[in-house]
């Protein structure tokens, strides 16, 4: 009989030092990952990568010409949700954003809808806040999904020209305007292909994404699709 070394420390470790749930903050068992069974049954999974009429393509209808729109979960707060986004964003836990970008990135495989992309393009961080913060979760996320997918991430491609002030406690109106011509495109390397899936952590009013679409297909006149982490409610 052959012993697993590693599993014998990892049990070990587990009991001084258990791993919490990133969604409700329960020790995790050894086999779990990232998150608890239960919360993995429970997270609201929108299943909107099956349908192109849903909530999300919904938001950004009529905005900017988007071929397919979709969201992993929703958001709502106080939610086992809202700690996971928080620990993604905040709490110097990326990594969770690459594994539920690939988990999502399995999902869109099965979709008719999202075949024929040549790039994931992640929303950029402002230089001073990724600076800050230390990485982009949106990148992370367009990592997983790349990973998944078996397309090229392509985070070379949208600059932002300048930071945004913080969206909080404005109207409608004033957050489209807040965004404005906030991105722009780089020198390529390499081509960017026809279709390309744009991505980003939490769509809240869809205008970070539509900047960066209309940004996207002045510069390279390249089809858009859209996938985000989560929705927010
Ligand atoms: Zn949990």
């Amino acid at each position: 009989m052959q012993f697993d070394l590693r599993n014998i420390l990892g049990d070990f470790v587990a009991i001084f030092f258990p791993k919490e749930c990133a969604c409700c903050g329960c020790a995790l068992k050894y086999q779990e990952k990232y998150i608890c069974i239960a919360c993995d049954f429970h997270l609201p999974y929108t299943n909107f990568h099956t349908y192109s009429d849903n909530d999300t393509a919904r938001q950004l209808w009529g905005k900017v010409p988007i071929e397919e729109a979709c969201s992993f979960i929703l958001l709502q707060k106080g939610s086992r949700v809202e700690r996971l986004i928080y620990q993604i964003k905040y709490n110097n836990q990326p990594f969770l954003a690459e594994y539920f970008g690939y988990q999502y990135g399995l999902k869109l495989l099965e979709s008719e809808l999202y075949r024929g992309l040549s790039a994931i393009v992640p929303i950029p961080l402002h230089t001073s806040k990724l600076r800050k913060r230390g990485y982009n979760q949106s990148t992370y996320f367009g990592q997983g999904l790349s990973r998944a997918m078996n397309i090229p991430l392509r985070d070379d491609v949208l600059k932002r020209q300048r930071a945004t002030m913080t969206q909080t406690g404005k109207d409608r109106l004033s957050r489209y305007e807040n965004v404005e011509d906030v991105f722009v495109c780089t020198q390529l390397s390499q081509p960017l292909g026809e279709h390309v899936l744009l991505v980003d952590d939490v769509l809240t009013t869809g205008a970070t994404i539509v900047s960066a679409t209309l940004t996207l297909q002045e510069s390279w006149g390249c089809k858009v699709s859209v996938a985000t982490l989560a929705r927010a409610q």
